[in-house]
């Protein structure tokens, strides 16, 4: 632990962050609509007990940001973003076994809806940086944090937001948020996921245009003929693979972890010819497949179809959504340009909006080693292990202003404990106590000695 830590009365601060936590449990912030502003308000009043003055910057009525900095020495070095967003998915209270807005506490865990995705980090974010203004630590760079709405509906009311309107109040060296951080297990042994790379993303439209007729006499270029024949071959052909430095130092450490069949076969994947092969015959867990799969290589996943009025007539036209998503080493050209290739007579392809490029903290950061230590040295034994994710957090938009961004919420989890991966927006949901106060101290120490 940094020594500017050495005399706080950690079962005090384990206490009050439980409670913080709970608090913001009880606010609903479920987006839509979001309704952050009065769960935000309470943080900032939060952050003032402890002596720091917050901004509250509100995009439109109910919706609302949280921004605070403390101060570094003028020493110049880039700032540190603690962020996490308060909004939260719903919850269908009936399936659940106890309140998903109350707070309560049962079997040594916090329940509510957002435990774990992610005010339990908001509620550690505030704790730290309310705990080092308390302290006085001198800093050697500033420590920003920021707690944002709407990242579960895109972020447009959130991050993106604030990167648009207040950049320089979120701009910094390095952020720390979604999505990493909780302990899992393999054969015993544990692991500390931090996220390093997201995919971009590329949502998509494809018309497929033909002649129109009547319904009794089938032609060959009927629109949704072409349409479906077209998704058929999205979906059941592979795009191809995008090895990237990312992904082959996921899988590398995932082999690693695994054992000598593991540190032999995991790197496979990364050779488009064998990539098959390894998948179908050599992960046996089918989700963890698809993960994989997904990691590899472009993705478009048809969501969404449009298509003809009337069942005696056939349409000139027909529509599709894809759900587009950009391997961390590939581009929104290429895949477009694999698309295509895909397309056949009368299909076209357009973006629905701006794509986001794939997001990438390249290895041999030294914040990376900082957070591999503090994992070490707080859980003896344990392993960090760089990640990729698939998906999308605030990390898109921190990294559009050129921070370095880990996913990296500590909770440390015992074997025993509930599965917490299928905790996010999932039933049930519920961080341990004693987890989440181990956590706290990972963060604080990290947070120390990056900082102070
Ligand atoms: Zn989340």
């Amino acid at each position: 632990m940094h020594p500017a830590l050495d005399q706080v009365d950690w079962e005090k601060e384990g206490e009050a962050v439980v409670e913080l936590l709970r608090a913001l449990l009880r606010f609903d912030t479920t987006n839509p609509p979001g309704n952050e502003a009065e769960c935000v308000a309470f943080l900032a009043d939060t952050l003032r007990g402890a002596g720091v003055e917050p901004e509250v910057l509100s995009p439109a009525r109910g919706r609302a940001n949280l921004v605070a900095r403390l101060p570094g020495g003028d020493g110049g070095a880039a700032p540190l973003l603690l962020n996490g967003h308060v909004d939260v998915v719903p919850a269908e209270a009936g399936r659940w076994r106890h309140p998903p807005f109350a707070g309560e506490v049962h079997d040594g865990a916090v329940w509510g809806r957002g435990a774990v995705d992610m005010k339990h980090m908001v509620a550690m974010s505030v704790a730290v940086v309310g705990l080092l203004a308390r302290l006085g630590v001198p800093l050697r760079r500033d420590l920003k944090l920021a707690a944002v709405a709407d990242e579960e509906a895109g972020c447009a009311a959130g991050s993106a937001w604030l990167v648009d309107h207040h950049p320089d109040k979120v701009r910094a060296g390095h952020a720390i948020g979604e999505v990493g951080g909780a302990t899992f297990y393999l054969g015993g042994r544990p692991f500390y996921p931090v996220q390093v790379a997201e995919k971009g993303i590329a949502w998509l439209r494809a018309t497929a245009s033909g002649a129109t007729g009547h319904g009794s006499i089938p032609r060959d270029d009927n629109a949704v003929v072409r349409l479906s024949e077209f998704l058929a071959r999205v979906g059941r052909r592979k795009l191809p693979t995008h090895p990237s430095p990312e992904v082959r130092r996921f899988l590398e450490a995932l082999g690693a972890i695994q054992g000598r069949a593991g540190r032999a076969a995991l790197p496979l994947l990364l050779r488009p010819r064998l990539s098959e092969l390894v998948l179908r015959r050599g992960v046996r867990d089918p989700g963890m497949a698809r993960l994989l799969s997904a990691l590899l290589r472009n993705t478009a996943s048809p969501t969404v179809v449009h298509a003809g009025s009337k069942v005696n007539v056939i349409p000139g036209r027909a529509e599709a959504e894809l759900d587009g998503r950009i391997a961390v080493g590939s581009s929104e050209a290429e895949l477009l340009a694999e698309l295509r290739a895909l397309a056949g007579p009368g299909i076209e392809l357009e973006l629905l909006g701006p794509s986001q490029p794939p997001t990438v903290t390249p290895p041999g950061d030294a914040l990376f080693d900082l957070l591999a230590t503090v994992v070490a040295e707080h859980h003896p034994g344990a392993v960090a292990v760089p990640t990729v994710t698939p998906g999308f957090t605030d990390a898109k938009f921190w990294s559009d202003l050129g921070a370095a961004c880990y996913g990296f919420t500590p909770v440390r989890l015992e074997p025993t404990d509930p599965d917490f991966a299928a905790m996010f927006h999932g039933d049930d949901e519920r961080v341990p106590v004693a987890g989440l106060q181990a956590g706290l101290r990972m963060l604080a120490d990290a947070v120390a000695r990056h900082c102070c």
